[in-house]
């Protein structure tokens, strides 16, 4: 069992630090928020008033912060983790934050001898509660072996996303996606009940086809992923339906701000008369 500084005791790092606890670690914790920390002394954790105290003489570091600016303060300010943390320690953070802000704390801190990997986390606080949460992985193989055992306490299952900054690529391309995906669901929820459409019946369609099965697992793995980029569904048949979708939408007074978009991004190809190419991508495979 480990010693670790705990960084960050919200509505993510609270139940991550007490499944820590309950998987038998001894826990420092700091958090701006006293509440928070008394929260966590409740549970058995020891209260430090800075991250410089949470850090000195432990194996691990783990942030859970808001954002990238406060992640790089908790580190490097004056009373941050680097001002105490032993060069055989691994800070991991387990942050949402830019990519690139990742890859320069990961340098910034190699400079100065000491070690950092990237862990964020998917799915929700209530999967954070039950221990269930998706981590991330981005680090070295010998950083992943070693914090494995903390993973296991805080969630189901660990991704190798292939070294450092790639477990936070990966979170963020696949946020993206699901916060598109989100937002184009509720524009067609809404069409669908501003037509008079029963929701029930529109649902049981979509949940048949790639629209709400989603393309990755559907029309892509026989076609565009395996190299084929043939047109199957041409761009000018989509323009098309795009646009009486959206001509809906507007007559009766939908606002469609994702669809919006779309159109523009495939009526280039439309006016070149190709219909197949945009930029890296094959959009020749609706389904
Ligand atoms: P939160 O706002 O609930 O908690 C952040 C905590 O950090 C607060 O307790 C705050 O007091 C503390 N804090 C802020 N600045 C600090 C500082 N300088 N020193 C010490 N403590 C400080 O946020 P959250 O929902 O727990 O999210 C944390 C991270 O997890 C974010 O990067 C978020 O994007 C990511 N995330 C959140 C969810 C979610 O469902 N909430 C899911 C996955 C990932």
């Amino acid at each position: 069992m480990s010693t670790i500084a705990f960084i960050g005791l919200g509505q993510m790092g609270d139940p991550m630090a007490k499944n820590l606890i309950k998987g038998g670690h001894t826990l420092k914790v700091f958090d701006l928020n006293k509440e928070a920390v008394q929260n966590l002394v409740n549970e058995g954790a020891t209260a430090t008033d800075s991250p410089a105290s949470a850090s000195q003489d432990v194996e691990f570091i783990v942030t859970m912060l808001p954002n990238g600016t406060l992640v790089k303060n908790v580190l490097f300010a004056e009373n941050g983790v680097t001002s105490t943390m032993n060069k055989d320690a691994l800070l991991i953070d387990m942050s949402t934050i830019h990519p690139f802000e990742t890859d320069a704390l990961i340098k910034e801190m190699a400079n100065t001898g000491l070690q950092m990997m990237e862990a964020p986390v998917g799915r929700t606080s209530d999967h954070a509660v039950k221990g269930e949460l998706l981590i991330l992985a981005g680090g070295t193989k010998e950083q992943i072996t070693k914090a494995q055992p903390l993973f296991d306490c805080m969630g189901s299952e660990t991704i190798d996303a292939g070294g450092a900054g790639m477990g936070i690529r990966v979170k963020i391309i696949n946020n993206y996606m699901s916060i598109a995906l989100n937002a184009l669901s509720a524009e067609a929820t809404t069409l669908s009940e501003a037509i008079g459409l029963d929701f029930e019946t529109a649902l049981s369609v979509m949940n048949g086809t790639p629209a709400g099965k989603g393309h990755f697992t559907t029309t892509w793995p026989g076609k565009v992923l395996a190299g084929d980029l043939s047109p199957a569904f041409m761009v000018d048949l989509a323009h098309k339906d795009l646009g009486i979708a959206l001509d809906l939408a507007n007559q009766v007074n939908v606002p469609m701000v994702c669809g919006a978009h779309l159109v523009s991004f495939i009526v280039s190809p439309v006016r070149q008369g190709e219909g197949v190419k945009i930029g890296p991508l094959f959009l020749n495979n609706f389904g």
